[in-house]
């Protein structure tokens, strides 16, 4: 058995990014960026204005209220070749609008009359003020944004405004997921007698997408070898695999051996986690193969703490983990020391802090308290329990949080 931090560590030393794809910015939104990006020019490319109002000359307009000529008018779009501001004069610029020669400050048209031919200026004017100068965002060649970047709505914006179209990021890694077990019946049937739902392969499909990846459903593997085999080695094809199920020690729990005998090595079997106990990992040359237990609320835990990790750190993604923050615990939590216990928690926000009380029932056959949950806290293994009113670590569980 390896503790729970061993197989986090050996799991994520054994994951490399895949390969990188350009595809539209338009498609890149949540993807990592693959590479240094220098700016390819200026930003902005020209002195240009501010503010809606007239571009003068700063020596000019030293005494207030002070009157100037309008000889020119530079809408946004307009060029501002041949356009000069003399002295006593003033042109009318919009916003965005390139300064004309000779003007060293915008005064904005609120600040004056609002004069057509003539104007007058109201308040006093610095020299350079509501100027937005060439490069004052960047600077051609200087770096803006870098490999491991997670592309949001403001690095697109920039990208666009420098003329990037296609953008080279991490591909989605496709990944395979195989349910076992005899009892299992597909989505649309009604379960006969001893029968159930695969429903874990559709919540793990979920999570993987979640986790910026692409789902590719393999179906059932039949607790006989041949099924194995055939399904397992399907499966093998992608660029990662999880199974559910047939990974402890019971009659039918073949998984581990198949995928032996197909020439994926075993990096660990079983883990001190409770629920998720046993957990196994594989590496099949460099495809990562998880064999999750069964019952969903494991499934769906050791997703949570050992797949999504490894399957971010493939698509490039520097921030592995979710944050874990401190929340007080409403109600005494027993457990024994050895391994570390997965708790689903609730949380609630009092005078700043965190309050955490169990979500209920956490046998690990109970499906309630997990969709219940807003939260999963982490309970080290050497502690032998909480007290109501102690601390524990808790992270949440996908997006299902009401905050204040
Ligand atoms: P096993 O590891 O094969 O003994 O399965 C452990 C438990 O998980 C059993 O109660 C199974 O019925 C349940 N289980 C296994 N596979 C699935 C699945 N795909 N969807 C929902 N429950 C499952
Ligand atoms: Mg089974």
């Amino acid at each position: 058995m390896v503790s729970f931090e061993e197989a986090r560590s050996i799991i994520l030393d054994s994951v490399r990014p895949v390969d990188t794809e350009r595809i539209h910015l338009l498609e890149t939104a949540g993807r990592v960026l693959a590479e240094d990006l220098a700016a390819p020019w200026d930003m902005p490319l020209w002195d240009n204005s501010a503010m809606d109002g007239y571009a003068v000359r700063s020596t000019d307009c030293r005494e207030i209220p002070c009157k100037l000529n309008v000889t020119g008018f530079l809408p946004a779009g307009a060029k501002a070749d041949g356009i000069r501001v003399e002295a006593g004069c003033a042109v009318r610029i919009m916003t965005g609008a390139p300064v004309p020669f000779g003007c060293d400050a915008v005064v904005p048209v609120e600040e004056t009359d609002d004069g057509q031919l003539e104007v007058t200026l109201l308040e006093p004017v610095i020299k350079g003020q509501h100027f937005r100068f060439r490069a004052e965002d960047v600077a051609a060649g200087v770096i803006f944004v870098r490999s491991g970047t997670v592309i949001r709505p403001p690095e697109i914006n920039m990208l666009a405004g420098f003329g990037i179209a296609l953008l080279p990021v991490y591909r989605r890694p496709v990944v395979a997921i195989l349910s076992t077990g005899d009892e299992l019946v597909e989505l649309g049937r009604t379960p006969g007698p001893g029968e159930i739902i695969n429903s874990n392969t559709l919540s793990l499909a979920a999570a993987v997408q979640e986790a910026g990846c692409i789902s590719r459903i393999i179906g059932i593997a039949r607790d006989n070898r041949e099924s194995h085999l055939l399904k397992l080695g399907e499966g093998l094809k992608a660029d990662v695999l999880i199974t559910s199920a047939g990974v402890s020690a019971g009659d039918c729990d073949m998984v581990r051996d198949i995928l032996e005998e197909l020439g994926a090595k075993q990096k660990f079997w079983k883990v001190g986690i409770k629920p998720g106990g046993p957990t196994a990992f594989a590496m099949y040359g460099s495809t990562p193969v998880f064999s999750l237990p069964g019952n969903p609320v494991s499934t769906m835990i050791t997703f949570e703490e050992f797949v999504r990790p490894a399957l971010l750190r493939m698509q490039g993604h520097q921030q592995l983990l979710r944050p874990l923050f401190k929340a007080v615990l409403r109600d005494p939590l027993k457990k024994k020391t050895g391994k570390v216990q997965i708790v689903r928690v609730r949380l609630e926000k009092e005078g700043g802090t965190w309050f955490a009380s169990s979500a209920g029932n956490q046998q690990t056959a109970i499906l309630k308290t997990m969709v219940d949950a807003q939260a999963i806290a982490l309970l080290p293994a050497e502690s032998g329990g909480f007290a109501a009113g102690e601390e524990i670590d808790v992270h949440y569980y996908g997006n299902h949080i009401e905050l204040e």
